[in-house]
């Protein structure tokens, strides 16, 4: 089977698959008060960026120097503080699937020649347990994906989740061959660093009229149109 796989789309997590609803900003402000003994003074964007991106951006608004193991310390109280969140249910109460993304998912699923994974700036453990808390894991191959928790910086991940392929399952596979799918111009950066195509979705902090000025090579208000995405993603697979 793995040497019909021809397409890979890799999909963000947060604003594209899922809302995770307050519940994905309070971890950084629990966890970040548990390690400095104070809470954040204010609030970081989140859109786009990898989880020690974000962290770093809070250790530098409270102005607290970076010291050897810190950010990953705050990062693993942000993963034990998610998955108590999600084992008690509140994850899954305050927040959503997005329109459409269950039945593009498990439509690509069923095209032998499609993989969908993840490209997301969350830590995997919590890219897992976002999408798990609304349904969408079963259609996802998890281990070709490419994580926060891989590296700090987004535009390098298309390639980690191609390596992936390649080792975990044996099918080599250019950026080319790839599609990411996001909510913001980050996402479409990414893209464009790896030379992959990109559909933006209007589903997150951007509207997707602010969205189609990027010029990505598809933008859709959201994912509901579920025979459009599905073609567009599994295009010129003849
Ligand atoms: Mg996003």
């Amino acid at each position: 089977m793995a040497a019909v796989i021809r397409r890979l789309v890799l999909w963000d997590v947060d604003g594209t698959l899922v809302r995770a609803g307050d519940i994905g900003g309070a971890v950084f402000d629990r966890a970040l008060e548990a390690a400095l003994g104070k809470p954040p003074t204010g609030r970081v964007r989140m859109s786009g960026k990898t989880d020690p991106q974000i962290v770093r951006e809070y250790l530098d608004l409270m102005e607290i120097e970076e010291v050897d193991g810190l950010v990953d310390g705050v990062l693993r109280r942000i993963e034990e503080l998610l998955s108590a969140a999600a084992s008690s249910g509140e994850l899954a109460a305050g927040g959503e699937a997005l329109p459409g993304t269950a039945e593009v998912l498990e439509r690509l699923a069923a095209d032998e020649r499609v993989v969908s994974s993840l490209l997301t700036g969350n830590i995997a453990a919590n890219a897992l347990l976002k999408v798990a808390a609304f349904g969408l894991e079963r259609w996802l191959d998890f281990e070709v994906g490419a994580y926060g928790s891989d590296h700090a910086d987004r535009n390098l991940l298309v390639p980690v989740a191609l390596s992936r392929l390649k080792s975990a399952r044996g099918v080599e596979l250019g950026p080319g061959d790839v599609w990411v799918v996001g909510d913001t111009p980050r996402d479409l950066d990414c893209a464009r660093a790896a030379g992959s195509r990109c559909l933006l979705v209007g589903t997150g902090r951007y509207s997707a009229g602010d969205l189609a000025l990027l010029g990505a090579d598809a933008v859709v208000g959201d994912l509901s149109d579920t025979a459009g995405v599905v073609e567009l993603l599994a295009a010129d697979l003849a």
